[in-house]
């Protein structure tokens, strides 16, 4: 599949790693958006939040469950700001479920 983050994933293309193992990934976003700017990624190709299931959605807690400890080894230390886009309108440009996990500064009150 052509998937630039299940390339990512599987190390065909080279990411600056955050946290990683058996079932996820996170590395710096490319372009960030932030002073602190990571992604993190399930290693199982799930497009978006639009495609969770019962069957797929406990790699989403997973996740979450991870994100402090990512947040804490990417040198946050004041809050953070976490966003999944799903879809045109959300502007998602990377079919790949990803959630951006956003600090280390001041972020803007008020997202949309
Ligand atoms: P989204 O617009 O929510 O789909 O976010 C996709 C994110 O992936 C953007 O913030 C991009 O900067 C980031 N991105 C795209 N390609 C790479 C890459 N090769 N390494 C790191 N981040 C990337
Ligand atoms: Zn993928």
């Amino acid at each position: 599949m052509d998937c630039i983050f299940c390339k990512i994933a599987n190390g065909q293309i080279p990411s600056s790693k955050v946290y990683e193992d058996d079932k996820i990934l996170a590395f710096h976003d490319i372009n960030p958006e932030a002073k602190i700017h990571v992604l993190v990624i399930p290693k199982c190709h799930i497009q978006s939040v639009g495609e969770l299931t019962e069957e797929n959605s406990s790699i989403v807690a997973y996740i979450f469950e991870k994100i402090p400890a990512i947040a804490t080894k990417a040198g946050i230390t004041n809050g953070y700001r976490v966003i999944t886009n799903c879809g045109p309108d959300a502007c998602q440009s990377v079919l790949h479920l990803h959630f951006h996990i956003l600090g280390g500064e001041q972020l803007p009150e008020h997202i949309r």
